[in-house]
C-alpha cells in the first residue's frame, strides 16, 4: 500500500474541483486533486455551455473540463485518476483510501457533485443501455431517424430534447406538470423545434420491450389528469428528472441534510474542522458550473487559511 501526504486532498474534479485545485496550488499548498470517476464530472456529458463566461462562442463541455484540468496541472495541482473507497475523519491527520493508496491530509475539499437520479421503474435498470439513457450527449448518437421520450422538465430535460433532435426523427418530452421549470430561453427553443412534441401531467409507469435482443419498444404512460393509461411506442427513453448527491462515502461521517447533500456553515464549512465542502455536493440551489466554480475558490482559501493556522 502507498503512503502520500499532502497538506490538501481535493476530491472531485468538476469546475469546483478544478477551481479550488488552481487556488491551492497558487497559494503554494501543493494540492492533490483526486478525479474521481468521471474527471471533469458533469460537464463532460454536456455538449454546448454558453454560459460559463469568458467565452465569446459556445464551448464543449469536455473541452472546458479538460481545459480546466490542465490548468490546474499547470499551477502545481498533482492529479489521481483514482476513487476513494473509505475516509476517515475520526483521527487528525484524515486519511482517505483505494485499493493502493492511503492518502494522508490535514485538510479536505470535498467537490463530488451530484449524480443522475432515475424513475425506479421495473424495467428501467434491466433496459439501461438498450435504450435506456441519462445522458443524451453520451447515446443521442444511437437514435438516428428513431422516436425517442425525454422525461423531465427542468434545463437538463429540454437540453437533452434539443440535442437529440439532431439524431432522432422525433422526440416527445413527457413532464409531470403542465408547465415547465426550464429557463425561458430553452422552453423557446424547445417550443419551436418541429420535432419536439410535449405530453403534459403524465408520468412513465413502465418500460416495454423484447427481451433477445434487449431493445426498448414502448413505454406506458399514466395521466396525472384522468389517470387513463395509454402506451407510447418509443425506441429509447432519456431521463432527466434531477440529480442526487454523491455522499455516500460521507454517511454517518460528516453531517448531510434528509436529501442528502452535506451541510454547511458559511457557505463552505461542514462540521469537521479542516473539511470543506464546494458545488453540487452541498449546493442544491444554484447548480451551476460558474456557482460551484465560485464556491471551490471560497474552499480553497478557507482551507488555506486552515493550515495556516496549523502552523
Ligand atoms: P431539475 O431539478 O431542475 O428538474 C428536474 C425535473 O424533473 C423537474 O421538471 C421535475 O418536475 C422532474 N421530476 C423530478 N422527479 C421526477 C419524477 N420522479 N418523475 C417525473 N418527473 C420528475 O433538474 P435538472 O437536472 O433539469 O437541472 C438541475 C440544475 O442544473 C438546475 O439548477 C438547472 O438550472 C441546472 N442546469 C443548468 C444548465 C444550463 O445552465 N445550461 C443545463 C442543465 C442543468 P417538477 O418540475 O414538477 O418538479
Amino acid at each position: 500500500m502507498k503512503k502520500i501526504n499532502s497538506k490538501l486532498i481535493i476530491l472531485g474534479s468538476g469546475p469546483a474541483g478544478c477551481t479550488a485545485a488552481i487556488y491551492a496550488a497558487r497559494s503554494g499548498l501543493n494540492p492533490i486533486m483526486i478525479n474521481g470517476s468521471q474527471p471533469g464530472g458533469q460537464l463532460t456529458i454536456t455538449t454546448d455551455v454558453e454560459n460559463y463566461p469568458g467565452f465569446e462562442d459556445p464551448v464543449l463541455g469536455p473541452d472546458l473540463m479538460q481545459n480546466m484540468i490542465k490548468q490546474a496541472e499547470n499551477v502545481g495541482c498533482q492529479t489521481y485518476n483514482e476513487q476513494i473507497s473509505e475516509i476517515n475523519l475520526e483521527q487528525y491527520p484524515y486519511t482517505l483510501k483505494n485499493n493502493n493508496t492511503t492518502f494522508i491530509t490535514e485538510s479536505i475539499i470535498i467537490a463530488t457533485g451530484a449524480s443522475a437520479k432515475w424513475l425506479g421503474l421495473k424495467n428501467e435498470e434491466k433496459f439501461r443501455g438498450h435504450g435506456v439513457s441519462a445522458c443524451a450527449t453520451c447515446d443521442a448518437f444511437f437514435f438516428k431517424n428513431k422516436k425517442v421520450a425525454v422525461i423531465g422538465g427542468g434545463n437538463t430535460a429540454v437540453e437533452e430534447a434539443l440535442f437529440l433532435t439532431k439524431f432522432a426523427k422525433e422526440v416527445i418530452l413527457i413532464h409531470r406538470r403542465d408547465q415547465l421549470r426550464a429557463e425561458k430561453i430553452l422552453q423557446k427553443r424547445a417550443f419551436s423545434n418541429k420535432k419536439i412534441s410535449f405530453l403534459w401531467n403524465s408520468v412513465v409507469v413502465d418500460i416495454n420491450g423484447n427481451e433477445n435482443p434487449k431493445l426498448v419498444k414502448s413505454i406506458s404512460i399514466k395521466s396525472l389528469k384522468d389517470n387513463s393509461s395509454s402506451l407510447l411506442d418509443v425506441d429509447g427513453i432519456f431521463v432527466a428528472i434531477g440529480h442526487k448527491p454523491n455522499t455516500d462515502l460521507f454517511i454517518n461521517k460528516l453531517e448531510l441534510d434528509n436529501e442528502g447533500y452535506l451541510k454547511v456553515n458559511n457557505q463552505v464549512f461542514t462540521n469537521k474542522k479542516g473539511v470543506f465542502a464546494a458545488g453540487d455536493v452541498h449546493d442544491k440551489n444554484f447548480r451551476q458550473a460558474v456557482t460551484a466554480a465560485g464556491f471551490g475558490c471560497m474552499a480553497a482559501l478557507e482551507a488555506e487559511k486552515f493550515i495556516e493556522s496549523k502552523k
